[in-house]
């Protein structure tokens, strides 16, 4: 270990320093390639699991780089981001480190489905995620471009058709390592275009990988075409903000990581968003040039949830569109224009921007643009990552067809975990569906493969009640570390901690009672709909949204005073209390789903005529097109919800 963190720093200093003769290891455990989002957490998962590792990336100035938007989190983003925390990955604390402007998305419903998010400063990221990469153990980098894959022959006792055993970079030499990561993003035969004009790049001035997406098609993987894109950027001071909507930040701010308890800036020194909106001038300069834009015209598929100012124009014409300016950092002096990704000619993006109210002025310094690019069907691995065709060969983030750091992040973490793994020859590390978003995001991208960019949404988790953003923690950093001992010894002991008070403070709720005299007190009068003479398990009293454990408190000092001096236990205490009885009943349907996962469908059921089995017509429409061979099959059609999977099952049941 002493040679490899060696070994380490004077690669770092060999980047930093110039001094190109500096030695190189030429053997490692992991290699992973890209040092993207994927590519992070998986170098950095792969080395806490005790594996000395490699990041092979073009350039190391880029290692962290946010391609698109300066901003983390959101529905189903931000679940995702607490997971992967969980597990010990970078991206939360990094993004604790590098906010300015905090906030938590769907407030109005519940904790199991609030999306945290921040926009995030661009430089600060990148500064701060490159300085915890080069200080990692057993984490060594280097630059260059990985043209093509060495191989060998296959384990016998693991099926595929041969085993990557290192990597050839671009100038010809080669290093070898136990499993390979691949995180390629945007770069397989990577084009960028604007108007009219393709000019190959993984991004705007990178440039793309060719030799590795040849490499790939050569050994027989499927391969598919994406495209997404990203808007112009705009200067600061040509905007007239005074007359915008002005969003301010969240106080106090939610930290995205579980070690944190703030986050490193203070909510008034935060800075605020701006929203405006499109309006049928910027619809007309996007139909009357739709000559000039070839983006727009290539029938590869886009992302549907974020898509092309072109695309909501087409789909939803004469409709005012929203477009959030955003910050991309503390001292930039650029403005993201959330919602205007698009790929005009230039000339004519800036005079659609300036059609904008409070953009009339506005001055535009870099185009927005497109990008296409290979990625793999997703299919063609395993829940591990590990793909069937090669052994030890793993595929993580955008490559496998999905769009968003978050979803890139989780499935860095877990290929760098099982690389890790499978080098020390112990069983894969697998997150289920009913543990974890990232078992949602794996297992509907191995079983049914995306035809578009995918990107996470709460809607994707059946079981999404117990699925939080405030219990990740407890679903997953106990496993990281007693499984693959991915986590630190200070973060499991803090989350075991947790655990067992939040289970002990849940069983002391239930086994206080207070008497009728005492509950009214707490509660108005309004939100009262039961017998206001009854007695009340402390944990119903807590279930009212006007009380908390604090109020709680108030009238049973003993035992609950100590349950509220650590603020997030008490939080927490809060949230379990009010998904109790939810819980409970979703949990018997977890296990009646998972008893009979295997049950097999009837081939010749009529789905569209089972109109009494409380089926909407959109899941009876899925099931009739898919056909699903069993109950476990229906339940992963996304858009199948958990209810309408019970529904089906209790009448295949009754009626076999
Ligand atoms: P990346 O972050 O792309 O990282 C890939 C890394 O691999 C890079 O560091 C690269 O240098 C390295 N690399 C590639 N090939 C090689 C090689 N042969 N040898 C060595 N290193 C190599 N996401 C959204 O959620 N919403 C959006 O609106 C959105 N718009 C986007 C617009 C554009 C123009 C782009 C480029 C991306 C956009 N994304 C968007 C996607 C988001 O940026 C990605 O999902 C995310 O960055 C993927 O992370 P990744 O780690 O898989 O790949």
């Amino acid at each position: 270990w002493v040679a490899a963190s060696l070994t380490k720093k004077r690669l770092t200093l060999a980047r930093f320093s110039g001094d190109s003769a500096a030695p190189l290891a030429t053997k490692f455990d992991v290699i992973v390639i890209g040092g993207g989002h994927a590519g992070t957490e998986a170098a950095a998962a792969a080395a806490r699991c005790g594996s000395r590792t490699l990041l092979l990336t073009h350039r190391v100035d880029t290692i962290g780089q946010m391609s698109c938007n300066p901003s983390f989190g959101g529905i189903g983003k931000g679940h995702l981001m607490r997971e992967v925390d969980a597990l010990d990955g970078l991206c939360s604390r990094i993004c604790d480190q590098s906010g300015v402007h905090y906030k938590v998305l769907n407030r109005r419903k519940g904790p199991a489905v609030w999306g945290l998010r921040a926009q995030i400063d661009r430089k600060l990221y990148k500064q701060n995620m490159q300085k915890e990469i080069l200080s990692t153990p057993l984490l060594a980098v280097q630059e260059g471009a990985v043209e093509d894959l060495i191989l060998t022959e296959p384990e016998p006792e693991h099926p595929g058709k041969c085993r990557v055993s290192g990597v050839v970079l671009a100038d010809g030499s080669t290093i070898h390592a136990e499993c390979v990561v691949l995180t390629t993003g945007t770069f397989l035969r990577g084009v960028i275009v604007i108007g009219l004009e393709m000019h190959p790049a993984g991004r705007l001035g990178d440039q793309p990988s060719v030799g590795l997406a040849q490499t790939l098609e050569k050994l027989g993987f499927v391969v598919g075409r994406l495209k997404t894109g990203t808007p112009p950027r705009i200067a600061k001071e040509s905007i007239n903000f005074s007359i915008l909507n002005k969003q301010t930040p969240d106080n106090p701010s939610i930290p995205f990581s579980f070690i944190n308890e703030t986050v490193w800036i203070k909510p008034e020194d935060q800075l605020p968003c701006y929203l405006t909106h499109t309006n049928p001038k910027v619809d007309e300069i996007v139909l009357d040039n739709l000559h000039l834009n070839s983006h727009i015209k290539e029938t590869t598929r886009g992302p549907r949830y974020c898509p092309s100012i072109e695309s909501k124009v087409l789909r939803f014409p004469n409709r005012l569109h929203q477009v959030w300016l955003e910050p991309e950092g503390m001292d930039s002096d650029l403005i993201y224009p959330q919602g205007l990704s698009v790929t005009l000619p230039a000339e004519l993006q800036e005079k659609m921007i300036k059609c904008i109210k409070g953009l009339e002025n506005a001055k535009m310094i870099q185009p927005g643009y497109g990008v296409q690019y290979d990625y793999l069907d997703p299919r063609q691995i395993t829940p591990s990552l590990e793909t069937h065709l090669v052994q030890r060969l793993f595929f993580a983030g955008q490559i496998n067809g999905t769009t968003g750091y978050e979803e890139a992040a989780a499935q860095g973490v877990i290929a760098g975990i099982n690389a890790s793994l499978r080098v020390k020859r112990k069983p894969p590390f697998v997150v289920s569906r009913t543990e974890g978003y990232i078992g949602v995001l794996i297992d509907d991208l191995t079983t049914l493969g995306t035809n578009e960019p995918y990107r996470m949404f709460t809607s994707r988790a059946e079981f999404r009640l117990s699925l939080r953003p405030d219990n990740a923690d407890s679903r997953l950093t106990l496993r990281g570390h007693k499984e693959v001992g991915c986590v630190s010894q200070q973060r499991y002991e803090r989350a075991s901690w947790m655990k067992s008070s939040l289970e002990e403070g849940i069983s002391v709720l239930k086994s206080i009672e207070l008497s009728s005299s005492k509950w009214k007190k707490l509660i108005p009068e309004a939100s009262i709909s039961i017998d206001k003479s009854l007695p009340l398990r402390a944990l119903d009293v807590l279930k009212y949204e006007e009380v908390d454990m604090k109020l709680l408190a108030t009238a049973v000092p003993e035992p609950l005073k100590k349950y509220t001096e650590c603020k997030e236990l008490a939080e927490r205490l809060k949230i379990e209390a009010s998904y109790e009885s939810v819980l409970f009943h979703q949990q018997q349907q977890i296990k009646e789903v998972q008893q009979d996962e295997a049950l097999q469908l009837p081939k010749d059921l009529d789905y569209l005529t089972l109109r009494d089995v409380s089926l909407s017509y959109e899941v009876r429409e899925k099931l009739h097109f898919i056909r699903p061979e069993t109950i476990g099959a229906a339940g992963r059609i996304p858009g199948v919800t958990p209810a309408a999977i019970i529904n089906l099952l209790r009448f295949v049941k009754t009626t076999q």
